[in-house]
C-alpha cells in the first residue's frame, strides 16, 4: 500500500514538473475564456513594432470579447502603392488585398502598417470628388473598414506626431476598434461619445473620445 502511495506521489511530482517547465502546455482556448466565436487576425505589413501589434490585440480582445491572433508579417502589396500626391499606399486597395488573402480559419483580419494610407473622398452620396479635389483625390487617413465585410486596415503613420507614447497607443487602439466595429456591421453612430461616431476619424476627436461604444452599438454586435 505504501508503495502505491509512493508511486502516485512520484507521478504527481513529475506531472507538476512538466507544467512548471512547460507552462504553455495547456492554454485555454478563446471560447473557454468566454470569447465569442469570431476569430480576429492581425496582419502586420512591413516593420510593425510588436508593442503595436500587442496593444491592438488586447484592445480588440477587451472591447469585442473575440479571440485575436497575430499573423506572420507580410510585405505591403505593391498593387496598393501610389504616388498620386505622395509615395504611400491606397487604403481601399490594401483593404481589398487584405480581404482576399485572409486565412480561412479567421473571420476578420486587421491589416496593420506604419506606412501612410490614403483614399479618394467623395461628396456625400455621390461619386464626385470632394473639394478641393487636389486634396481629396488622395487623402491620408488613419484606417478603413468594410461594414459587415471581413477586413479593415489601420495605419499608425499619422498618430505619433508631438504626443507621448501613451497617447499614441490610445489613438492606435481606438482607431483599430473603430474599424473592427465597421467590420462587425456597425455604421457610424450619431451618439457623440460613441467610438463609432464619425468624428472619430479626426485626430482631435479621437483624443477627446470616450473610446467606448454606446449601449446601442454594443448591443448590436452581441
Ligand atoms: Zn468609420
Ligand atoms: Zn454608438
Amino acid at each position: 500500500m505504501r508503495k502505491v502511495a509512493h508511486i502516485i506521489f512520484v507521478l504527481a511530482l513529475a506531472l507538476g514538473a512538466i507544467f512548471i517547465f512547460f507552462p504553455n502546455l495547456y492554454k485555454k482556448t478563446g471560447q473557454e475564456i468566454g470569447f465569442l466565436p469570431t476569430t480576429v487576425g492581425i496582419q502586420p505589413y512591413g516593420n510593425v513594432k510588436s508593442t503595436e501589434m500587442d496593444s491592438v490585440k488586447s484592445a480588440i480582445e477587451k472591447m469585442y470579447k473575440r479571440e485575436v491572433i497575430i499573423l506572420p508579417t507580410l510585405d505591403l502589396p505593391k498593387m496598393a502603392y501610389t504616388e498620386i500626391r505622395y509615395p504611400r499606399y491606397r487604403a481601399d486597395s490594401l483593404l481589398q488585398w487584405t480581404a482576399e488573402h485572409k486565412p480561412d480559419s479567421i473571420a476578420i483580419v486587421v491589416g496593420l502598417t506604419n506606412q501612410d494610407i490614403s483614399i479618394t473622398k467623395y461628396k456625400e452620396g455621390t461619386r464626385e470628388i470632394k473639394e478641393p479635389t487636389w486634396m481629396y483625390n488622395d487623402f491620408g487617413i488613419f484606417g478603413l473598414g468594410q461594414v459587415g465585410g471581413s477586413a479593415c486596415v489601420v495605419s499608425s503613420n499619422r498618430l505619433h506626431k508631438g504626443v507621448s507614447d501613451k497617447t499614441f497607443f490610445i489613438r492606435l487602439n481606438r482607431i483599430a476598434c473603430h474599424e473592427v466595429g465597421h467590420v462587425l456591421g456597425l455604421h457610424h453612430c450619431p451618439t457623440q461619445s460613441c467610438l463609432m461616431n464619425d468624428a472619430n476619424e479626426s485626430i482631435k476627436t479621437i483624443d477627446k473620445s470616450t473610446g467606448v461604444l454606446c449601449d446601442k452599438c454594443a448591443k448590436a454586435i452581441e
